[in-house]
C-alpha cells in the first residue's frame, strides 16, 4: 500500500494523482490525520487487507504534505555508506555510525520551493523509515515488523554551520526550514521487490549527482533501528533517515553547493520522486 498525506488527510494512493480518503473509506474508524493512522498501524493494515474503497481524492504533488507530519522524534544516521564517509574526510565507522536529529520544524513535503540560508547548502538523498510500532530493545530480526513503511528523504545540510566550532553541529545545520523534505508518500515494504536493496539517488537540473543502493549501507535499516532501540523508545510515526551514499557537494573537487534557481530531484526505487526548487 501507498499512503499519502493529502492536505493533512491520510489517503490511500491509487494512482500518481488520485486516491481514497482513509477516514471516509473506514467510516471514521481511522484518520483523518496520518499520526492517528500510525498509532493504530496494526489495526489499520488489518482493516486495509480486506476493505474496499472508492477513488474520491485527486491531488497534485503540491498538495502532498510529509507522510509523517508530526513525528515525536526524527533520527538520522551519519556516515553510513563507506564511500560517503571517505568523501567527507572520515574513516568508515567500525562501530555504530554517528546518530543525530533533524528538528521537526524542518519537515516539508515532496514538492515546492526551499529558501537557501547563508552558507553552503548540500544535498543528501536518503531512504527514510517510518516507525509503525513502539520499539524498545528490539532485535534486528524483528525490526522490519516495527516499520510502517519507507519514504524518500533529503537530509539538506548547511556545511559552514555544520563544521564551524569545536564539534560538528549536525542537528542545527540540518534543520533550517524545509531542510527535511519527505515524500511523495509512504510505501509499505511488502510492495518493494527487495526492501534491503533499494536504489536511491538525486539530480540537479537533470545531472545525476548521487546514485546508490541501500545494500551498501554499513549498518542496514533493521540493524540501525535495532541499535537506536537499544537506547531510545521508538514511537509510531517517528522517522529514521538511514544515511546518504557518496556524491554530496562537499565531496566534489572543488566542492559544489546548491544555487538559487536550481531544481533538485530526489528518488528511491519503488517509492517515487520529490522535486524542489531553491531560491
Ligand atoms: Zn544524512
Amino acid at each position: 500500500m501507498k499512503l499519502a498525506n493529502v492536505a493533512g488527510r491520510a489517503t490511500i494512493v491509487l494512482s500518481e494523482k488520485s486516491g481514497a480518503d482513509v477516514e471516509r473509506a473506514s467510516a471514521g474508524r481511522f484518520g483523518p490525520d496520518l499520526a492517528s493512522v500510525y498509532r493504530a498501524w496494526d489495526d489499520f493494515t488489518g482493516w486495509a487487507a480486506s476493505a474496499t474503497w472508492e477513488e474520491d481524492v485527486e491531488f497534485t504533488p503540491q498538495d502532498l504534505a510529509p507522510p509523517s507530519p508530526s513525528p515525536a522524534q526524527i533520527f538520522a544516521i551519519g556516515l553510513n555508506y563507506e564511500e560517503h564517509a571517505r568523501e567527507t574526510g572520515y574513516d568508515a565507522p567500525v562501530d555504530l555510525p554517528p546518530i543525530f536529529t533533524k528538528f521537526a520544524s524542518s519537515l516539508t513535503g515532496p514538492a515546492g520551493t526551499i529558501d537557501l540560508p547563508e552558507g553552503n547548502v548540500d544535498w543528501e538523498v536518503e531512504v527514510v523509515a517510518v516507525i509503525g510500532k513502539t520499539a524498545h530493545r528490539i532485535d534486528s530480526a524483528d525490526a522490519w515488523d516495527h516499520v510502517a513503511g519507507i519514504t524518500v528523504g533529503q537530509d539538506l545540510s548547511e556545511r559552514v554551520r555544520q563544521f564551524k566550532g569545536q564539534a560538528p553541529q549536525f542537528g542545527l545545520a540540518k534543520s533550517f526550514p524545509k531542510f527535511a523534505p519527505t515524500g511523495p508518500w509512504l510505501v509499505t515494504t511488502d510492495e518493494l521487490q527487495d526492501r534491503d536493496d533499494l536504489a536511491l539517488g538525486c539530480s540537479i537540473d537533470g545531472t545525476v549527482v548521487q546514485d546508490g543502493r541501500t545494500s551498501n549501507l554499513i549498518v542496514d535499516i533493521p540493524h540501525g533501528i535495532a541499535a537506536l532501540s537499544e537506547v531510545v523508545t521508538l514511537m509510531p510515526g517517528d522517522l529514521v533517515f538511514t544515511g546518504t551514499p557518496d556524491g554530496v557537494g562537499l565531496g566534489m573537487t572543488p566542492p559544489r553547493f546548491l544555487k538559487s534557481g536550481e531544481t533538485l530531484h530526489t528518488w528511491v526505487e519503488g517509492v517515487g520522486t520529490m522535486t524542489h526548487v531553491f531560491r
